[in-house]
Order: C-alpha cells, then structure tokens, then sequence
C-alpha cells in the first residue's frame, strides 16, 4: 500500500512530463493561406498571410545577391498542411507574378514551410505581423509596401492614394456578401444555410441604398463561390468608398444571441519584422490609425442601428457590441472596413427570425441608416 503512494506522484510526474514533450513537439498546423496583391500604385503591394492553430516557430535568413536586390527565406519549423486546399493554394500562389519574388517551399513529409521573398529594396519594403484572427487562429502576415509611396507619406504629401475620406457626393458602396458555392457558411438547426440569409440580406441593403441614390456594387448577385482575395480584388477595381461585409453568426451554444459588428484595428497587430528601416515608420502607423478610425466610426453608426431596430423585434436578442477583430476582408481593404454579423443562426428561434423577409427587410434599413449617417458625417 504504502508503496504504491510512493509510485503513483512518480507515474504522474512522468506522464505530465510526456505531456509536455507532447504539446512541445506536436506539429503546428497550416489551415489557410492568403495571398492579396494591391495595385502597383497603392500604399500596400500586397498581403501574404499564413493562418495556424498557434504560432510555429519562425527563423530569418537574409541574403544581399547584389547591393540592392536582397533576398529573405523565412523558415517556419514543425508546420505541417493536413488539408489539401491549402496545398492548393499555395501552388495557385506561386504561379502568380508579383512586384516581388516570391517562392513557397512546403515538403510535409520533413515538416519544412519556406518562403522566400526577394525584392530591389529601393522599391519596396515588408513588414511581418503577427495577429489573432476572428476564428481564433493565429496570423503571421507580410505585407509589403510601396517604399515610394512610404517616402511620401513621409513628406507628408497627401493624394488620391492615401485620401482615406469617403466620395461624398457620390459615394460607392461595396457590399460583400458572405460566403456562397461550395461554401455555405454556418448552418442552421433547421437547415438555413448562412450563404442564403447573407445574399438575401445584402440584395435588400442594396435596394435600400439605390433607392437612397447610393451607388452600390456586390462581390456576388447570386449562389457563386468567391475567393476573399477576388472580393478585395473586386473593390479595389471598382474603387469602392466603403466595403461592408454580410455574414450570419454561428456558436456551438445554441443559446448565444444576438449582433456584433467588427472592424479592424491595427493595435492588435504586432510587428514582428521590418525591412523598411531608413523611413519613419509612425506616418505608416498613423495612417492605419486613422483609417481605422473611420472604420470604428462606420461600424458605430451601423451596430446602433441594427440594435436598436432588432431589440424591438427579437426576443433573444443581444448586443454583442462592436469588436475589433482581424477577419481578412478587413485586414486587407484600403478603404473604410465593417463585417456585421446579424445574429446567430445556431440559435433555432434567430434562425427563424434571419429567415424571415420582414426581419431581414428592418435589418437591412437599419445598415442602410448606418450608412447614410456615417457618409453623412465624414
Ligand atoms: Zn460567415
């Protein structure tokens, strides 16, 4: 008896520690990659953005092959790709041609993730950050920038590439709405599928804001798949004035309730690396503050609202308030950025509510009295 009070602490301590070893050595996972690329004109270049279940381990490797073509291999160990769309995306990535060289190596067999990036560091500069994403998962993003562009902004020149404020006589509205295709988005208890609700929802907006004689353009009409990097391709192209994307929300709770309305906000991004090292970066920063300042205040205009007008309507409803998270559509748009979540179509008796036509049409003019107010305001 007695011996067995000596040996069980022992097994214990021997199995916490192959615990330990366990979580130490388990393999990081790769479950999306996303790569944008902006105009050559822009600010921001491009985007490439890596989403795990936790930060791997990531080391640098700079080699200068001329004075000013330096290349960098940044090497993310123990990261493996379960899902075979990621290694699909990744080789879509590296047949793209971009301002900067950019190459991919993954090898899952030996757990091996590169990327390398190669780039006259006259034209252009990146900075990595590291974020949490709206699923949870982590971000390790590069984004790379104009260095001329930056210079300027330096100088504190202003034009149409760094205007941030809205066309306000004739503004246009991009309305994203989520998800579609082969990508339904949450489903409901009762079959609602999240794509239907969110397509449905942003016709309406859209009506509404026509009939207000807003200009509007939807990254989809109808039951199609489209990427997030087409749908921030799509506004750029269209030189939208403000982006708000559609979405339905879904808990493994079924009692959780309610809207919550998200923007971006660059203070939870952290800066991890920099190339750009003889220009002030604070213009760059300050700039993404006051853009997300207007975000903040597009989001406020819209979330008031929705609750305002929903509480009247929904028994369940909650305010969920406005939340700063980092869902790629808004860490990659250059112009004022919301994503509203409407309600929850987990919860069976919301469900019904996101069905219905007169729920949608009171949800869909208050975004639209968002809108205006916030256009209205700028
Ligand atoms: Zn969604």
């Amino acid at each position: 008896m007695n011996r067995c009070k000596e040996v069980i602490p022992i097994i214990l301590l021997v199995l916490s520690f192959l615990y330990v070893v366990k979580i130490i050595c388990a393999p990081v996972e790769l479950h999306k990659v996303f790569h944008y690329q902006s105009n050559a004109s822009h600010l921001s270049l491009g985007k490439l953005i890596f989403y795990f279940d936790e930060v791997p381990e990531i080391t640098v490797k700079k080699r200068e092959h001329t004075e000013f073509m330096h290349e960098y291999v940044f090497s993310f160990s123990n990261a493996t790709i379960v899902l075979q769309e990621v290694q699909d995306a990744i080789e879509e990535i590296k047949l793209g041609r971009y301002a900067y060289n950019l190459a991919i190596n993954s090898n899952d067999a030996n757990k091996i993730l590169d990327v390398i990036f190669s780039f006259d560091i006259r034209d252009i500069g990146f900075v990595r950050q590291e974020f949490v994403a709206i699923t949870g998962q982590k971000a390790v993003a590069f984004n790379f920038y104009n260095k001329h562009t930056l210079e300027r902004l330096q100088k504190k020149e202003t034009g149409p590439i760094l205007q941030t404020t809205c066309n306000k006589r004739h503004p246009i509205i991009c309305i994203d709405s989520g998800h579609g295709g082969k990508d339904t988005g949450a489903i409901g208890i009762n079959g609602t599928k999240e794509k239907c609700v969110c397509l449905s929802l942003a016709k309406q907006v859209g009506d509404e804001l026509k009939k207000n004689g807003l200009r509007v353009r939807y990254t989809r009409l109808s039951d199609e798949y489209i990427s997030i990097e087409d749908r921030i391709c799509f506004a750029q192209k269209k030189n939208v004035d403000l982006f708000i994307s559609i979405h339905a929300n879904a808990s493994s709770n079924r009692l959780i309730s309610g809207t919550e309305t998200y923007c971006y906000n660059p203070i939870f991004s952290k800066t991890v690396y920099t190339t750009v090292e003889n220009i002030d970066m604070s213009y760059l920063h300050l700039y993404q503050k006051k853009m997300f300042h207007k975000s903040f205040a597009f989001a406020q205009y819209v979330h008031e609202y929705l609750c305002d007008t929903l509480v009247t309507q929904n028994p369940y409803f909650c305010d969920r308030d406005i939340k700063h998270g980092s869902a790629q559509v808004l860490y990659a748009a250059e112009v004022p950025s919301i994503l509203v979540e409407v309600g929850f179509i987990s919860h069976p008796d919301e469900e019904k509510l996101l069905n219905s036509f007169v729920y949608q049409q009171s949800a869909a003019r208050a975004i639209v009295r968002g809108i205006k107010d916030y256009i209205a305001s700028t």
